[in-house]
């Protein structure tokens, strides 16, 4: 008798709090953490207070969880340490971003997860080993949270990453398929959108899936303000925080009869919050204490004050290992924007460049290397790769002076170069698969562009760019 009234008193319950009273679901959520260990103590003791007052808290990343701190993407088993550290905190979900293909890890990182990664616009061939799924279901004290994943597919039909690292994967535009998954707001009390399509294609999704209560947003590195105005005709709420972990969105879904009712967003700063988790901290220590990234290679004379210091230094380092005539590095490929005076370690190299990119040895006539140029930048004047053993003259187009006009490539004595001679040029492989100027010849070498780039430092001992400037600007 009293196991049957217990029943009947918790049916009652559950009955009153799904049908009679308002609920709130929580979620705390990421993007572009870009493998941000160092503040994932705080990260997690946000989330360990978080829990304390809603045990059922929801956390999800929007994608690029890796790439862009050596320590974890050069890791023995490269991006252990953030997904462990995503696996302690308890993530239930995250979106493939762009970045989680770099280096051909991904299926690797799938099997380490204690999470799923959600996906509706990719179509991975088993032997891929890329194991996703398009949407998940939660179940959050007795409500349905439905949360599908879509990532962003650029104009050539695929991520913005090396091509190499998407063989056997096709990707579909998430406009195409996402209607696929509107029974979830049928079904479900509260429906998610978990984004790495940007910002620009967010709004664009809350305008055409008004089914959709939120967009958990990223790609874009956009810091979106609480009072954000709602988007689309049912107004949902898109969020996204910058990157690298500074802030997270703490999202809160108020439920009422299967429906949201309410929703609101408040931004997080993680850096300045006071407490960390002592658990993940002890492993980021662990992490960090790697003396194969602290040794010393080199020393900086002066500071490198500017990006364009930087990418004359990688230049340099590929023209001497190969004897080139040129080098050319992409601006998005220098990934530090100065770096003091003092001790170069490795960790500030891979910082520099941590892309594992493969060295390209061009052979092409002074025509093609103006085209290639031109291509690389996409004729955006500030978006000029940078280069070593030549000098560049960028004249601003008349009508729009964020776009090239015209282009004098010469020699470092200021002499033009030669149209129809052919000349020896280094770069990365990723600027020789994204720039298909024909007839140029390609030989990739077995040497990455970041050890290239180490044995460099450890050769000249002392380096010195201070107001190094090989690129000028005319209006
Ligand atoms: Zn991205």
């Amino acid at each position: 008798m009293k196991s049957r009234l217990f029943l009947l008193w918790t049916t009652l319950v559950l009955a009153i709090a799904t049908y009679g009273e308002k609920r709130d679901i929580h979620i705390l959520a990421t993007n572009d953490m870009h493998a941000s260990i160092s503040n994932f103590p705080q990260l997690a003791a946000i989330v360990d207070s978080l829990r304390a007052i809603d045990p059922a808290l929801l956390v999800f990343s929007a994608g690029d969880n890796r790439t862009g701190d050596p320590l974890n993407d050069k890791y023995v088993i490269p991006a252990y340490p953030i997904v462990a550290m995503m696996n302690i905190v308890g993530f239930n979900a995250s979106a493939l971003g762009n970045h989680e293909f770099d280096s051909g890890s991904l299926p690797r990182i799938i099997g380490m997860s204690g999470f799923r990664y959600l996906c509706a616009n990719i179509i991975a061939d088993d032997s891929t080993g890329v194991k996703t799924v398009p949407y998940q279901v939660f179940d959050v004290g007795g409500l349905k949270v439905g949360v599908v994943g879509a990532i962003q597919v650029g104009p050539k039909g695929i991520p913005a990453s090396h091509p190499d690292n998407l063989r056997g994967i096709r990707f579909v535009q998430a406009e195409d398929v996402l209607g696929q998954y509107e029974w979830m707001s049928r079904e479900c009390d509260a429906t998610i959108l978990l984004s790495h399509l940007g910002y620009e294609t967010d709004t664009l999704m809350a305008e055409r899936f008004p089914w959709i209560d939120a967009i958990i947003g990223g790609h874009t590195h956009k810091q979106l303000q609480a009072d954000e105005p709602r988007h689309g005709p049912s107004g949902v709420l898109v969020t996204q925080c910058k990157n690298s972990l500074s802030r997270v969105a703490y999202i809160t879904l108020t439920v009422d009869g299967g429906h949201v009712v309410d929703k609101r967003v408040e931004y997080i700063s993680v850096k300045d919050f006071g407490r960390k988790n002592p658990v993940v901290e002890a492993l980021l220590d662990n992490v960090c204490n790697d003396p194969k990234f602290s040794r010393v290679i080199a020393r900086a004379e002066t500071s490198f004050g500017v990006k364009e210091e930087l990418g004359c230094l990688m230049c340099d380092a590929y023209i001497d290992a190969f004897g080139t005539d040129f080098a050319l590095a992409n601006p998005g490929g220098v990934r530090l924007g100065n770096l003091p005076a003092g001790d170069i370690t490795v960790l500030d190299a891979l910082k520099l460049d941590p892309f594992d990119n493969q060295t390209v040895i061009m052979t092409l006539t002074g025509r093609q290397l103006y085209d290639l140029v031109l291509s690389i930048c996409q004729r955006r004047m500030y978006s000029f790769p940078y280069v070593g053993g030549m000098l560049c003259e960028l004249t601003a187009d008349k009508d729009d002076p964020k776009m090239i006009g015209s282009v004098k490539l010469m020699t470092p004595d200021g002499k033009p170069l030669k149209k129809n001679r052919r000349y020896r040029l280094a770069t990365n492989n990723y600027v020789s698969s994204t720039n298909k100027v024909e007839g140029i010849e390609r030989e990739t070498k077995d040497m990455l562009t970041n050890d290239l780039l180490i044995q460099y430092l450890e050769k000249q001992q002392t380096v010195s760019y201070k107001g190094v400037r090989r690129l000028s600007y005319k209006k």
